[in-house]
């Protein structure tokens, strides 16, 4: 019996990924075979690229990525969703409904999460309790690339949701890469104005594109002076850190206006500490939260505003390549910072 091969990019450790010949994966009972149309870097995998990641979440080596979207081509037994032919996305994660924090409705804290990894590769199988939980049809005239998105755009709900933006707040997002830009989108359709800093300033006017109100150049401006200025001296109303830096986590704690919310979003690295003043906490009433992740009611609402054209994901693909090219484009992303978000099609 000859084994069924498939071009894969797998990642074996920091700045080790290789377009190999894998075995092609074939759909057992209750799974799936999806053939990939399109697959969406993201900052979580460049960082797992420059720098590695919790081994909870992703197991090396592993065929690499987690953003993408293609086409049902082989159906395993006992599935009565999806069908052959179907245009579906799903992942990156499962949450098994039944743990502790499931059970308390924190599914993207949910202690046994399926991982779903893979999606830099020609097909991926999906686990059935994937099938279950965070799978969807991708309505027609929505393209491959746009539906790869939902994720990101799932956890930036999520964030957004959590640090309660209001209409007619002033929103001040640090850092304006994909995570950022996602960001403020949402802040900008949930009717927030917004401020928004980066070292690169091929971002800053990206940003602005995409409707920011201020930009604040990290390289040259002080970053806090400036969002006080613009505030009127109070500072913003939710500070979005969406980076993952220590230095960061800290400035966003000195924009944040009385009252306010500073939604730390950007995982730093492990064993980050970070310094924080009581006084504003005490006495202005500040509310310093984290968000990980999103849950699979996020991912969904996330294809829904995609679908709908209330959010326009699509300028956030600035560039695309084969898969075999995705290792020049990983260190495109490292180095250059003017591109958002890499396509990958098979
Ligand atoms: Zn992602
Ligand atoms: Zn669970």
């Amino acid at each position: 019996m000859t084994i069924e091969k498939m071009r894969a990019a797998m990642l074996y450790g920091v700045k080790d990924l290789r377009v190999e010949d894998v075995e092609k994966p074939k759909a057992s009972f209750g799974e799936v075979l999806t053939k990939i149309k399109a697959a969406t870097t993201c900052g979580t995998d460049l960082k797992i690229f420059q720098r590695g990641y919790v081994e909870k979440v992703i197991k090396l080596p592993t065929i690499f990525g987690h953003e993408w979207a293609g086409e049902v081509v082989e159906v395993g037994e006992g599935v009565t969703w999806p069908k052959k032919g179907m245009r579906i996305r799903a992942g990156n994660s499962a949450p098994c409904l039944r743990c502790r924090m499931c059970q308390k409705g924190k599914f993207n804290l949910c202690e046994s999460m399926l991982w779903l990894w893979g999606a830099y590769a020609e097909y991926i199988r999906i686990p059935s309790q994937m099938i279950l939980v965070n799978a969807q049809e991708i309505p027609p005239h929505v393209s491959y690339e746009e539906a790869a998105m939902t994720e990101p755009l799932a956890c930036v709900l999520h964030g957004a949701e959590e640090a309660n933006i209001q209409l007619g707040n002033i929103v001040a997002i640090i850092g304006a890469g994909p995570i950022g830009l996602f960001h403020l989108l949402v802040a900008k359709k949930l009717g927030a104005t917004v401020i928004i800093s980066d070292l690169v300033n091929e971002r800053l006017e990206f940003a602005k594109r995409l409707g920011a109100d201020e930009t604040i150049s990290a390289k040259t401006e002080n970053a806090v002076e400036k969002v006080k200025n613009l505030t009127a001296g109070n500072g913003a109303d939710v500070v979005i850190e969406a980076i993952g830096l220590r230095d960061t986590w800290e400035q966003a704690m000195e924009m944040v206006s009385k009252g306010g919310t500073v939604l730390e979003f950007g995982g730093c690295s492990p064993g980050t500490r970070i310094n924080i003043d009581a006084e504003p906490l005490h006495y202005g009433e500040v509310t310093i939260m984290g968000v990980f992740h999103a849950t699979p009611r996020h991912f969904k609402s996330a294809l829904n505003l995609i679908a709908s054209g209330v959010l326009n994901v699509k300028p956030l693909v600035t560039k695309r390549v084969k898969l075999d090219g995705i290792e020049e484009a990983f260190e495109t992303l490292a180095s250059s910072k003017s591109d958002i978000k890499i396509a990958i099609t098979p």
